[in-house]
């Protein structure tokens, strides 16, 4: 592990340009929450965060946080965490279990699970309707034109709570339209909460109205050759 890296300086640094992002866009920076992404980063690189007193964790994998992160939370009870990745229909019930907020809901299958396993559980989960606004095939995300009905399917089921709408725009394009679009359909729909923007764009987001942004490079530094965005 390189030990260049000093985590609660960049949390400090990043919860800076994102108080400034939110005043450049009149908004109060309270409105904004950080969400730590520390995937594939193991304990020591995290205890630093949790030391400086970051609570708000995002992690991709259902298997890579129950094997990291129940001995985190035991020992500091206030960490919430996020779910970012794909989630399969077989993981909902550890899903629920483990995490307090699921941002990648983005099938009527997995509605029915979720709100199935959320019923069972004693665990209050907040939801995200992921929207794939590049409409890249290879990505997970309900389609622009197809949210509409999701989000009203999802809000009728019991047990959900479905709070925003979560995005990933396409890598290799501005990601302002991304951001305006899924701000746009979340307004129509009454949804409070939008989580977009990562550590090259996140300023974007909250331009365009993020309410959570998803930031891991720039909290715990580069990642190994193996993780990449899911979905
Ligand atoms: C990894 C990941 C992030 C964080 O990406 P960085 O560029 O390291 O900030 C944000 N959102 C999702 C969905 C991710 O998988």
């Amino acid at each position: 592990m390189p030990t260049d890296i000093d985590v609660a300086a960049n949390l400090k640094a990043v919860r800076d340009r994102i108080d400034a992002a939110a005043i450049a866009a009149n908004r109060d920076p309270a409105t904004v929450s950080l969400i730590a992404v520390s995937k594939t980063h193991d304990a020591p690189r995290i205890f630093p965060a949790i030391a400086a007193g970051h609570t708000i964790f995002g992690e991709n994998r259902v298997q890579e946080a129950q094997a990291k992160w129940p001995p985190l939370r035991a020992a500091h009870p206030a960490c919430r965490l996020h779910l970012i990745g794909p989630l399969q229909t077989n993981k909902v019930r550890d899903a629920v279990a483990l995490f307090d907020v699921i941002e990648t809901l983005d099938r009527l299958k997995l509605a029915r699970a979720l709100s199935d396993a959320c019923q069972r559980s004693e665990r209050a989960v907040a939801c995200f309707i992921q929207v794939n606004t590049g409409e890249e095939p290879q990505k997970a995300g309900v389609a622009p034109l197809d949210a509409p009905e999701l989000i009203d399917q999802c809000r009728e089921m019991d047990g959900l709570n479905v709070v925003g709408l979560m995005c990933i725009p396409p890598q290799d394009e501005e990601p302002s339209p991304h951001f305006a679009l899924l701000a746009d359909i979340a307004a129509r729909h009454g949804l409070p909460r939008l989580s977009m923007g990562m550590s090259a764009d996140f300023e974007t987001g909250i331009t365009f109205g993020a309410t959570d942004v998803r930031v891991g490079t720039a909290v715990f530094g580069p990642r190994g050759t193996k993780a990449g965005l899911d979905g």
